[in-house]
């Protein structure tokens, strides 16, 4: 259960005896957590996040063997029970035309669409209730071949919500020494600091999403998604045409993604994507005007220049890199990452 690099270097009572330390709330972090707190090995978590934030901050859509992997860690019943199974999907171009259709079962197997925070809340309720630590960053770490412990330097915000353990004093640090880190601190990682130094570009494409209310489901059916590939113009990659897509997240909800060669970071940003997206079928006009301007969010994305970048510490394997702090990370499609929250679980279990 532990990473496989990992194996060949602790002996087995080791593994049991030994703390492990995950840095990074989000599935890849959490992943590890649960796999290892399944196997019976003590971890404690930090993030950096102080909560998980409101449902519609982000839904992340996870199909096939990652959803059997939430059934092994026990989770995949309740799991579903948040989500919204995806059964079909469709790709047009910018003038509404069908390109292709995707039968999801086939193609991808079992697939659901959940908010993120929900999915977050899973593995912290499925964990010890003293093993997560919420507004905990994680400010340096430092390894030495010959020390059988890496030390972590955490600073911890006045929203400290772990039960007693750090004081909650307004930005207290501490140190906690570890046998084993894992950097699950995603594309801007501070574990990878300790590793190596790839190169952080950030791209010329930015991603905004938020979800609409509408009950209408003649133009945004049930257990579907749609995905609308703008042209792209000569200057710009093909992977950085414009795009839009969305699914079905509950009766009343739509969640909506747009991805634009673009680095307009200025609010407000609902006006913005109306004129971004002008030529977009109609559809995406009143997804739109149907989307509060304070719940659209804005991401640049960004990507490690160096994509095999070292993602264990050789000098002590003490060290490792899962998820997005250990690949690069950029969208090709609307729907998956290089990592991607699928991946990420998987890599991790
Ligand atoms: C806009 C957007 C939409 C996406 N939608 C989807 C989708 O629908 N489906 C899908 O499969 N994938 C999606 N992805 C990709 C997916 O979100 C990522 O691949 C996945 O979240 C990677 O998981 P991770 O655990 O490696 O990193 P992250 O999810 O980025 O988690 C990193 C965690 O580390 C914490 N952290 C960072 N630094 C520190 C520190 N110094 N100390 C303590 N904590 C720290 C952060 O607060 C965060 O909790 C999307 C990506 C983007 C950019």
């Amino acid at each position: 259960m532990l990473p496989r690099y990992c194996r060949g270097k602790l002996r087995s009572a080791q593994l049991f005896s030994m703390s492990v330390l995950i840095v990074g709330g989000g599935c890849g972090g959490f992943t590890s957590a649960l796999t290892l707190h399944r196997a019976g090995i003590p971890i404690q978590l930090i993030t950096r996040e102080k909560s998980f934030g409101s449902a519609n901050a982000r839904h992340v859509v996870v199909a096939g063997s990652a959803v059997r992997i939430l059934d092994r860690l026990g989770i995949g019943t309740l799991f579903r029970s948040y989500g919204t199974p995806i059964t079909h999907g469709t790709v047009e171009n910018e003038r509404g035309s069908k390109l292709f259709n995707l039968d999801v079962p086939r193609t991808v197997g079992e697939c659901w669409v959940v908010p993120r925070p929900y999915l977050q809340q899973l593995f912290v309720e499925a964990l010890p209730s003293n093993s997560v630590a919420f507004s905990t960053r994680l400010r340096a770490i430092h390894s030495h071949p010959n020390v059988d412990f890496v030390a972590a330097e955490l600073t911890h915000s006045s929203e400290l919500r772990r039960h007693g353990m750090y004081p909650a004093s307004r930005s207290a640090t501490s140190r906690i020494d570890a046998n084993l880190v894992i950097g699950a601190d995603g594309l801007a990682s501070a574990v990878r600091g300790a590793i190596s130094r790839p190169m952080l570009t950030t791209s010329y494409t930015s991603c905004w999403n938020a979800v609409a209310i509408t009950s209408d489901t003649d133009k945004y059916p049930m257990h579907s998604f749609c995905e609308i590939w703008g042209s792209a113009s000569p200057d710009v990659a093909e992977s950085d045409r414009p795009r839009f897509g969305y699914v079905r997240t509950s009766k009343n909800a739509v969640a909506w993604r747009a991805v634009f060669p673009s680095t307009s970071v200025l609010r407000p940003f609902r006006s913005k994507l109306r004129d971004l997206f002008n030529k977009f079928p109609s559809r995406i006009q009143e997804l739109l005007s149907r989307t509060s301007e304070r719940e659209i969010f804005r991401r640049q994305l960004r990507t490690l220049w160096n994509d095999s970048s070292i993602w264990i510490d050789h000098d002590s394997y003490r060290i490792a890199l899962v998820g997005e702090a250990g690949r690069a990370g950029e969208l090709g499609t609307l729907h998956h990452g290089k990592c991607g929250t699928s991946t990420s679980l998987k890599a991790n279990y």
